[in-house]
């Protein structure tokens, strides 16, 4: 039996399923009550209970990253907290259960953060759930999760940040969540952990039993159920083989992607928030190529602040400790929607009004991020880039207003970055062709191939009827590549590429030829091409050749030899 779900992070696993149930309710039925002194009484052991569970995880050595710390730390904070303490004891002092009142402080809370316009704040509330559910457990009699054996691949609907952060590196292989955002803690700490993570899964212990052994295909996004002894064998083969090559390639992360006839490519981040910093640094990441901003739009019912922003950009430029940070201006469109824009329907939204567009007919939303992004500048070593380019004009207009903000900001006394480089994604055919004109506009390019393909192919890239025609190896769109670094060279501008291509390593010995000077990748795939491009010479592949191939299937056969 076959079951999708969603890929947070790539990898295959094998393992035993453990369901993860936390059954409040049942217990809550269950629960008797004593007078008022007793409640509080019981609530003040949980208390202490809680907090010694806490203070235990933090002093233990389970390899808290310094995020998962951070977290465990505001929770004991927010354990301790005087209101929140204080609200509990008189909710228990005026007739209700302890449980009762901590559900109904941590309520009462949850509708606080919920009105402060802070969309950082409003993800607090489930740092606050989590602490609620930890004081139940203690006064409902619920024992702490423990994982039962090794190889263990876990699957809940979801699971509090708290208990993400304790479970044993070494003992779970997988997690599988029927919720879960990319931008929840509890992923955020999946991540930080390594952990195989697929998000979307509807399975229940009705479909697979406690203890029964699966198979996780978190690069196909695919769960094999009851799989047989010829499937099994095949992936344990393939977990064996990917643990190796990992050991392998994080010792080596930290070295410069040099190829054997010394030319080096720069291998950058994409990320989508401040907290995929760590990884990306971790895995050797060298700044990073794009931030998809859209992240905070998305998370919120209302336009985020100058300030917002600002402290989001900063932190980032920040922990690139010198290395640039492309920060990609609102996205928004296509297949991206956003409570907080009022946008209407569209027919055919990837031709549609979106990103740049959207942002020149928003000039204050726009230049409300602008100025974010320059004031980030003073911390790091920034750059603009704007998406979906089609016209001179979308540049220059744009170039005039980061000169207005400066202006501005200079006006207020507020610092910015002086030298923030602008640039643009190359993601159209406009774009493509225009590039040698463009080019002389901007300080950099980046090649979208994710969109590039879509609109050079005419195939929607998330329509799976016309799946087998979005293909980056299409001459069509190989020429498109080799035009665009071409002009940038020629304008004496570098260029990167941030679309999926770049993290491919079948596509390296054409990018090397081609004379790419930056790739931009999700932080678990550069560990492998930087190890890649070592192995590699620049010009071993024949950029004549590629350039000469007319079927898809011939530019990857040619690519392929260089692999074997
Ligand atoms: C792209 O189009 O290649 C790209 C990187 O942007 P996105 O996937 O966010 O559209
Ligand atoms: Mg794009």
């Amino acid at each position: 039996m076959l079951v999708r779900g969603n890929v947070v992070v790539e990898g295959v696993a094998t393992g035993k399923i453990q369901f993860l149930h936390m059954d409040y309710e049942e217990h809550l039925r269950t629960y008797t009550a004593g007078d008022t002194e007793t409640e509080k009484e019981k609530y003040q052991q949980a208390l202490e209970l809680a907090s010694k569970d806490l203070e235990r995880l933090l002093a233990s050595d389970e390899g808290l990253s310094e995020s998962e710390r951070g977290i465990m730390e505001a929770h004991q904070m927010l354990l301790e907290d005087v209101a929140f303490v204080e609200a509990i004891t008189e909710y228990a002092g005026s007739g209700m259960s302890a449980p009762k009142a901590v559900l109904q402080a941590v309520d009462d809370f949850k509708t606080m953060f919920d009105a402060i316009d802070d969309p950082y704040l409003r993800e607090r509330q489930n740092d606050m759930v989590d602490v609620g559910n930890r004081l139940l457990r203690k006064l409902l009699n619920i024992p702490e999760f423990s994982i039962e054996g090794e190889d263990v691949i876990l699957c809940a609907k979801d699971i509090e940040p708290s208990i993400m952060a304790g479970l044993p590196e070494k003992k779970v292989k997988a997690v599988l969540l029927e919720s879960g955002s990319k931008t929840s803690h509890t992923v955020i700490i999946a991540k930080s952990k390594g952990f195989v993570t697929m998000v979307g899964v509807e399975l229940n212990s009705e479909m697979a039993a406690q203890g029964e052994e699966i198979i996780v295909d978190a690069v196909k996004g695919e769960i094999f159920l009851q799989p047989s002894a010829e499937q099994l064998k095949d992936f344990r083969k393939q977990v064996e083989q990917q643990e190796e090559e990992h050991a392998y390639l994080m010792e080596r992360a930290q070295l410069p992607a040099c190829t054997r006839d010394g030319k080096e490519v720069l291998v950058a981040a994409n990320i989508s928030s401040p907290e995929d910093m760590e990884k990306a640094c971790e895995y050797g990441c060298q700044g990073v190529g794009l931030f998809r901003t859209e992240f905070f739009f998305m998370a919120s019912s209302r336009l985020p602040s100058e300030e917002e922003q600002f402290q989001a950009y900063k932190s980032v430029a920040e922990q690139a400790k010198g290395d640039l940070c492309v920060i990609r201006t609102l996205d928004i469109g296509g297949d991206k929607h956003c409570d907080c824009l009022q946008l209407e329907e569209e027919e055919n939204p990837f031709l549609g009004f979106r990103a740049i567009r959207i942002c020149l007919q928003s000039k204050d939303m726009f230049k409300t991020q602008i100025r974010a992004i320059l004031r980030a500048g003073v911390y790091g070593k920034v750059g603009i880039m704007i998406p979906m380019v089609t016209m001179l004009s979308e540049i220059t207009e744009t170039r005039k207003l980061i000169e207005e903000a400066k202006v501005e900001l200079q006006a207020e006394r507020i610092p910015y970055g002086e030298d923030v480089l602008v640039g643009i994604m190359v993601e159209t055919p406009a774009s493509v062709i225009m590039a040698p004109v463009f080019a002389k506009y901007v300080d950099f390019f980046s090649i979208g191939t994710n969109d590039l393909v879509q609109y050079t192919l005419a195939v929607d890239r998330g329509n799976q009827t016309v799946n087998y025609l979005y293909d980056y190896f299409n001459p069509a769109v190989v020429q498109s590549i080799h035009r665009v670094v071409t002009a940038a060279h020629e304008a004496g501008i570098w260029v990167g590429m941030c679309g999926e291509m770049a993290g491919d390593r079948l596509a390296l010995p054409f990018l090397l030829a081609v004379g790419m000077d930056e790739l931009s990748m999700s932080a678990s795939q550069a560990p492998g091409v930087k190890e890649q491009i070592r192995s590699l010479e620049s010009g071993q592949c024949s950029l004549e050749k590629i350039l000469q191939c007319s079927e898809t299937e011939e530019v990857r056969s040619y690519l392929k030899e260089f692999l074997k």
